[in-house]
């Protein structure tokens, strides 16, 4: 028997919609659905799947206002991020709409006949979707695997389900076959965890919490389902006194506080060079009192709420330790909504909660440093490695550092934000595999090998 849950806007505390959820055997239906239209959805020629995936990207950005307001408004979204998180689908599709006449396999010298290698699709690729960026990470997922032939089941978060919903929607008007592109709303313990067991979904493509994602890897091994996981991050911002500081200064608000600082790749702990720390932190504080913090609607809002009142709850749980003063904050709307001002912390040590563990919200903790190698050390001190920045006008020492970290993602003498046409993934605990770039259809596609004997 299905259940319903309810759909709450995190900047007002409104209800915005009652759902349905899916139970097991509803999930197993679904399922069913996207294996039938595997079995057409895989001879599409490349040409005509090349084109329903551009007309797909094409329909997207026609409705990219309706989508952007539905992520505000389910989300807390800002405005400007919610128009890029839209346009950020529409280009994830153009650009693997590119992928199916580019699906090559190799041609190897052997004797007595010929070799060649083939991509095929794996068939049914479950998809499960966080809450901190709905319509991006499910446009990561579903494009790539549309592109190389599968079929697709994805299960957005709880909390945030709205605009997967609508894409599957606007996914059959571009006329996208049906059966192709299912989502499925529901518990992450009932729809996910089905997804793990059903045997016809044959790869599993988890973004979600460093817990679950063990447990989903866990899961698969049974079958030995494929799985791509990118998981969560407790991202470096290293800034050499050799950088030029108030740039570095300016920039480290967004780097962490986007998103109400709910994103796995924030840089959510600073290191500052000793001889530069003062300057640093004052250029710091301007930047996060002036950090504008408001009604996401606004086009001039930076940081809307958190998603839920759970989530600012577990956020607040970290600002009563004893390991950590707050060295200044910024502000934040009061009344309705889970509103909470940027916080900037010092930790007493590295052992403090707020260095260790990913907070997820917008608090960010500062530490000094002596020199190159203990910034190296103390960026890698721990079991994420997503992402990071480095600022230094030294290019030796730019080259040397990016190489040191352990990490999937670095940008130097920026906080850029992810690029669709490059692989973005983790190292350590922060994940498996990567999505985007050309990389991310061997995630999707397994590599057959056949010898044709000429003699
Ligand atoms: P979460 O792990 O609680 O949930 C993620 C998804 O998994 C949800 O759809 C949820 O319903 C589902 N789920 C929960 N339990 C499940 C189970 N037992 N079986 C199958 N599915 C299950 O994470 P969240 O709170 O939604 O998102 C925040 C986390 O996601 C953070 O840790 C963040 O760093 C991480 N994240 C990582 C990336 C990345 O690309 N590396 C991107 C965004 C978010």
């Amino acid at each position: 028997m299905s259940t319903t849950f309810d759909v709450i806007n995190p900047a007002t505390e409104k209800l915005v919609t009652t759902l349905q959820e899916a139970d097991s055997a509803q999930t197993d239906e679904i399922i069913a659905k996207a294996a039938k239209a595997f079995l057409t959805w895989k001879k599409v020629s490349p040409g005509d799947r090349a084109n329903l995936l551009r007309r797909f990207s094409a329909v997207v950005t026609a409705h990219r206002e309706e989508l952007a307001q539905l992520e505000i408004t389910n989300s807390g979204h800002t405005r400007g991020n919610a128009l890029w998180e839209a346009d950020n689908v529409a280009n994830v599709l153009n650009y693997y709409a590119g992928a199916p006449e580019r699906l090559f396999g190799k041609q190897i010298p052997v004797a007595g006949g010929v070799d060649i290698t083939f991509k095929e699709p794996i068939g049914v690729v479950g998809i499960i979707v966080p809450w901190n960026f709905p319509m991006p990470i499910a446009s990561w997922g579903f494009a790539a695997a549309l592109a190389a032939g599968n079929t697709v089941v994805l299960k957005p978060a709880e909390l945030t389900p709205m605009t997967a919903v609508r894409l599957a929607e606007l996914a059959l008007l571009a006329g996208i076959p049906e059966g192709v592109l299912n989502v499925i709303v529901g518990k992450g313990s009932v729809v996910g965890a089905r997804f793990v067991s059903n045997p016809t979904v044959r790869k599993i493509s988890f973004t979600g919490s460093t817990s679950v994602g063990k447990s989903i890897m866990a899961g698969c091994a049974d079958q030995v389902k494929r799985v791509t996981l990118e998981l969560g991050g407790k991202s470096a911002n290293v800034i050499f006194a050799d950088s030029d500081i108030d740039r570095a200064a300016a920039a480290a608000p967004g780097a962490v506080f986007d998103n109400s600082g709910q994103d796995c790749c924030a840089r959510s702990r600073i290191l500052v060079q000793k001889s530069v720390f003062d300057r640093f932190m004052a250029g710091f504080e301007k930047g996060v009192k002036e950090y504008r913090v408001e009604d996401p609607n606004l086009d001039s809002s930076q940081m809307g709420p958190l998603v839920s009142k759970k989530q600012l709850e577990t956020v607040q749980s970290f600002l009563n330790d004893k390991d950590d003063t707050v060295a200044f904050t910024g502000s934040a709307p009061t009344g309705a909504g889970y509103w909470m001002p940027p916080t900037v912390l010092l930790p007493k040590s590295v052992n403090a909660r707020t260095w260790q563990e990913e907070i997820f919200g917008p608090v960010v903790s500062v530490l000094p440093f002596e020199d190159e190698a203990e910034a190296i050390a103390l960026a890698n001190a721990s079991d994420y490695g997503l992402s990071g920045s480095i600022w230094t006008n030294d290019l030796g020492r730019a080259m040397r550092v990016s190489r040191a970290i352990e990490s999937g993602n670095l940008s130097v003498n920026s906080h850029s934000s992810v690029r669709f046409w490059t692989p973005f993934g983790g190292f350590k605990q922060s994940g498996l595999g990567r999505a985007l770039g050309p990389d991310a259809l061997d995630a999707y596609t397994e590599t057959k090998n056949v010898f044709f004997a000429t003699e």
